[in-house]
């Protein structure tokens, strides 16, 4: 059996080998090493993918939030909305921005922020909310965009781990995940479902006016050379890093179907188990990719599961072991622990197993078995 891997990055390189090498050898035969053609192309390409009018690439994907929200002019004090569960950058830029984070819970069926948490949370100098697409699953735009209207809020989706996916409206109608709100930030690190070989990111939006403000943001604030309209940064997605991202676009979503074939191969074993519950999913739909493969663990001993498969050569991670609200960067006294139960819960209760698109039948079935062994 071949090595099992969190993500296994070097056997899906392998399979696209040539057309990577290629792809990054013109880079190099044209010397265009910053706002190369490949970085153009890549932008039209995931317009095209993602049904939006404008994507502006950026150097990764915590700059794409911070710009999306510099974007938005939103001023120090200004309260934004975010999720307790998710990773450390969704508040990091909000906190570096001067503006004033507010966590809040999640739900418990899909750990994705609380609809109802945001509505108690909402106060008169609430600016914007920034919904997580935690581990590959839209959280619950419809709802959040009703509430984003009756409150004039901006909504900033952090779509960093759910590219590709599918939301869909109760009417049927279907939007990519990070085209749905004002302004949407993803990141292309080479763990996500579509990375890349170092760091990039890109933003989202159909509003030209805000495409506009932010591609002058990426680039020092100039839209017209050494013209500095506004504060900007510099956050640029390198011609190779775009490179990569040509080579492996038109592939994603068939790594996103792998992820979810292996999802439903894991759910099939775990399915039942009375410690286990599995991410639930719609096979026949697409509004999960599986960035993760999050297990919740109930009535057992996680971290003495955890242990078990790592002593059997099986990686395995706790995303996330501690709530944002009890970070020492991020603690504020106005948050009680009565608020976070869910995130608190989670935390106690949630595995991920390994998950990339190069699993193979063999591999899934030994971690099932291994889990199954364990939990009896
Ligand atoms: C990865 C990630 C980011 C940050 O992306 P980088 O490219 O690493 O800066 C932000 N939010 C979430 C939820 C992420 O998973």
């Amino acid at each position: 059996m071949k090595k099992i891997q969190m993500v296994d990055l070097k056997s899906q390189y392998d399979t696209i080998a040539s057309v990577v090498n290629a792809s990054i050898q013109e880079v190099l035969d044209t010397n265009t090493y910053i706002n190369g053609p490949q970085v153009h192309q890549f932008q039209k390409s995931l317009e095209e993918y993602l049904g939006v009018k404008h994507v502006i690439p950026c150097a990764n994907g915590t700059d794409a939030l911070q710009i999306a929200m510099m974007g938005l002019g939103l001023q120090p004090g200004d309260e934004v909305i975010t999720a307790d569960f998710t990773f450390a950058a969704t508040v990091e830029v909000i906190a570096l921005l001067q503006l004033t984070p507010v966590l809040v819970d999640v739900d418990l069926h899909n750990m994705n922020i609380s609809i109802e948490r945001i509505k108690k949370a909402i106060t008169p100098k609430t600016k914007a909310i920034v919904p997580v697409h935690l581990f590959g699953r839209a959280a619950n735009m419809e709802a959040i965009m009703a509430l984003a209207q009756e409150h004039n809020l901006f909504i900033i989706e952090d779509n960093a781990q759910a590219i590709g996916a599918n939301y869909e409206f109760a009417d049927g109608t279907k939007k990519k995940a990070g085209t749905i709100g004002h302004v949407g930030a993803t990141s292309f690190f080479p763990s996500k479902n579509l990375g890349c070989y170092g760091d990039g990111g890109a933003i989202f939006t159909n509003d030209d006016a805000l495409a506009h403000t932010l591609r002058g943001i990426v680039n020092h604030g100039m839209y017209e050379r050494y013209h500095h309209d506004v504060v900007g940064v510099n956050s640029r997605l390198d011609s190779i890093q775009a490179a990569v991202l040509n080579a492996k676009l038109p592939l994603l979503d068939k790594y996103n179907t792998a992820r979810r074939l292996a999802a439903s191969q894991y759910n099939k074993a775990f399915s039942g188990h009375l410690n286990i519950l599995i991410p639930e999913f719609d096979w026949n739909g697409d509004d999960h990719v599986f960035h993760q493969y999050t297990l919740r663990i109930i009535d057992a001993d996680r971290n003495g599961l955890m242990q078990h498969l790592l002593d059997k050569g099986i990686p395995c991670a706790i995303y996330y072991p501690i709530p944002l609200h009890s970070q020492k960067a991020y603690t504020d006294i106005r948050y009680n622990e009565e608020d976070f139960p869910v995130t608190n819960q989670l935390v106690k209760e949630v595995i991920s197993l390994p998950m990339h698109t190069e699993l193979d039948g063999e591999q899934i079935q030994f971690i099932t078995e291994s889990v199954l062994e364990f939990l009896k």
